[in-house]
Parts: C-alpha cells; sequence; structure tokens
C-alpha cells in the first residue's frame, strides 16, 4: 500500500498549490473564458482539504476514486467532470501500491477518459495539452522522471499560448484566444508540479 504519510501529503500539496494559485487561474480564464476556474478549483481543493483525513487514510485507488467524486460534485464547470473524471479513473485503474508501469498505464487510460468525456484532444488549447504531454515524457522512462515531468508539464502549460483554443469557452473567442496561456493547462501544470515535488522527496 502506498504510505499514508505520502499519500496524506501529495493530497494536501496538490489542493495547496490550486488554493495559492487561485488568483492567477482566475486572471488567465478572465482573459479567455468567464473569469471563473480559479474559484472552480479552490472550491474543489478545499473540499478535499476538508476530508483529507478521511482521503489519507483509505487505500490510494480509493481515495482517488472518492477526490474524482468531490471533484464532479462540487466543482462545477467544465473542469470539474473532466478533472474529476481523470481522477476517477486513475483510481479505477492504480493497484493500492503501484510502480511506474502501473502509473503509465492508469494515466493513458484517465487522459483517453477527459479526451472522451471532453470530445477533445490534444493540440486544441486545454489541460489536454498538460496531461497529453505529460502522459508521453512518463511513457519515456529513464532516470529523474519526476522533475523531468515537471518540466514538461510547465513547458506544455506555456507551449498553449500561442495555440488557437478549439474546444471550451476559449473556442468563442476565434483568433483572440490566441496569446494566452489556457487556465487548464496552467491548473494542470500547477498540480502536477506539486505531485511531482512530494514524489521526488
Ligand atoms: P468553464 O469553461 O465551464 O468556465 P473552467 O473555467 O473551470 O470551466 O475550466 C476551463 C478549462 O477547462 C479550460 O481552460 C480548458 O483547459 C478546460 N476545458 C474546457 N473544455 C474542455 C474540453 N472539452 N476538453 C478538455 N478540457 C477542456
Ligand atoms: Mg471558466
Amino acid at each position: 500500500m502506498m504510505d499514508q504519510t505520502v499519500q496524506r501529503r501529495l493530497i494536501e500539496a496538490v489542493a495547496n498549490a490550486v488554493v495559492n494559485h487561485a488568483d492567477e487561474l482566475t486572471t488567465l480564464d478572465q482573459a479567455i473564458g468567464d473569469g471563473d476556474h480559479g474559484l472552480n478549483m479552490k472550491r474543489g481543493a478545499l473540499v478535499i482539504l476538508e476530508r483529507v483525513d478521511e482521503l489519507g487514510a483509505q487505500p490510494l485507488p480509493a481515495a482517488l476514486k472518492a477526490a474524482g467524486q468531490m471533484l464532479v460534485m462540487k466543482v462545477g464547470g467544465a473542469s470539474g467532470p473532466l478533472y474529476g473524471t481523470l481522477l476517477m479513473t486513475l483510481g479505477k485503474e492504480l493497484p493500492a501500491a503501484p510502480d511506474r508501469d502501473d502509473l503509465v498505464r492508469a494515466l493513458g487510460a484517465a487522459v483517453a477518459a477527459v479526451k472522451k468525456i471532453g470530445r477533445s484532444d490534444v493540440g486544441q488549447k486545454t489541460m489536454l495539452d498538460v496531461l497529453g504531454p505529460v502522459y508521453e515524457e512518463l511513457t519515456l522512462g529513464g532516470p529523474a522522471p519526476f522533475d523531468r515531468i515537471r518540466q514538461r508539464g510547465a513547458a506544455a502549460a506555456d507551449a498553449t499560448i500561442p495555440m488557437k483554443a478549439i474546444k471550451g469557452r476559449a473556442s468563442f473567442l476565434g483568433e483572440r484566444s490566441i496569446g494566452h496561456m489556457d487556465p487548464g493547462a496552467r491548473s494542470a501544470s500547477l498540480m502536477i508540479a506539486a505531485a511531482c515535488t512530494v514524489m521526488e522527496e
């Protein structure tokens, strides 16, 4: 089973990263969306932090499923069901004590599930433009995966700036969505970075 202390620290680190960057996410969503991404994500993070005792003590798969359900129920917007699906699928696919191969397989399934629910794909200026590259980085193997994954996630979020949005609210802006980072790409890179930092230690 995954160490319960590590699991709790993972949950807290990811949720706190969202809370601490809520204003930044809101600013990004004000530029090309409706300005609620920071609030949506913060609401979800606070619900998860409220229940961190329970989530930290459950086996990893059950904790991920429960956290995903909380996001679907509490976050709203496009991002709630999408991140909720990501976590619920990870919970369904991961064993209690995952190794690297388990993580690769589960993340592949989770990214595929987000694509299916979102009817979306990599290249459309969404969270998938971080999730896809991060999955790809994880499949590469090699040493220091967490440092590389964190860097790949950040670079992938930056790479959404010149993209034109094809999905989500930002797509209503057409060409005017170019020149801004996608809010969901940024939240994905933030959460991945926070998780990597805990895993590295
Ligand atoms: P809403 O767009 O409903 O206001 P949020 O502001 O919370 O919801 O989330 C917006 C983010 O959700 C976008 O920046 C984008 O990354 C992501 N997103 C929106 N639609 C999709 C989709 N169909 N597939 C994948 N990601 C999407
Ligand atoms: Mg929004």
